[in-house]
């Protein structure tokens, strides 16, 4: 099963395509958790990926299009695997399309997880995440049992650089021009989904597996 999550900074997307990978057995492919690896890392990518995030703009299609594309040619993928952050403009969609193609292969679902703009400010200003496990939680929503540490591994919990509002702000921006056209660029292909961002986080994964599975 190869499935897209689709939605504005701040969705939900990470959140959802955690728990599909988790109950699918499938690796969750996030384009931002690889740039931020290789931030912390100090690798060049990480170097020349932080410039343009710190800004809120999108890494040039270039850069990411090929760390995507070799990270979903390894083994771990070849039963499928959830996009989280990739496509984000219709070039990379249709390199993505063109790749697949060339397999005898396509997408099955791009899972549009739709929040208005209202709730993404307060969502991204109450992320955390954490440093070493890359696990994201909310001050509010969804909080750890013990403050500013990770449940899962034990590590400090962080708010990250481009979350902060002026930043969040600029990244919808990005989102309505480059991202969004690509909700109907998977409707003409017939695998666009939508389910509502806006509920609890488990009722949006209930509607995500009824929809993978009816
Ligand atoms: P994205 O990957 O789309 O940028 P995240 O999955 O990181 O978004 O979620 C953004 C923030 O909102 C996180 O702090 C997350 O814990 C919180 N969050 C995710 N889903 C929900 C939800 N259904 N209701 C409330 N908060 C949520
Ligand atoms: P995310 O963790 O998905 O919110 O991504 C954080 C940041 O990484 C984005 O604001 C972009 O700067 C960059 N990024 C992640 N994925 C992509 C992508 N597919 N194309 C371009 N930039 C990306």
């Amino acid at each position: 099963m190869k499935i897209i999550m689709l939605g504005a900074p701040g969705a939900g997307k990470g959140t959802q395509a955690k728990m599909i990978a988790d109950k699918y057995s499938i690796p969750h492919v996030s384009t931002g958790d690889i740039f931020r690896a290789n931030i912390k890392n100090g690798t060049a990518l990480g170097m020349e990926a932080k410039k343009y995030m710190d800004q809120g703009q999108l890494v040039p299609d270039e850069l990411t299009v090929k760390i995507l594309l070799d990270r979903v040619a390894q083994e771990d993928c070849k039963n499928g695997y959830v996009l989280d952050g990739f496509p984000r403009t219709i070039p990379q969609a249709e390199v993505l399309d063109k790749a697949l193609t060339e397999l005898g292969d396509s997408i099955d679902y791009a899972i549009n997880v739709d929040v208005p703009d209202e709730n993404i400010i307060n969502r991204m200003s109450g992320r955390r995440a954490c440093v070493a496990c890359g696990a994201t939680y909310h001050i509010v929503h969804i909080p750890t049992k013990v403050e500013g540490i990770c449940d899962r591994c034990g590590a400090e919990l962080i708010l990250r650089d481009d979350d902060k509002p002026e930043t969040v702000k600029k990244r919808l921006d990005v989102y309505h021009t480059q991202t969004q056209p690509l909700i109907d660029y998977y409707t003409a292909k017939g695998v666009l989904r939508e389910v509502d961002g806006t509920k609890d986080m488990k009722d949006v994964f209930a509607d995500i597996v009824k929809l993978l599975e009816q």
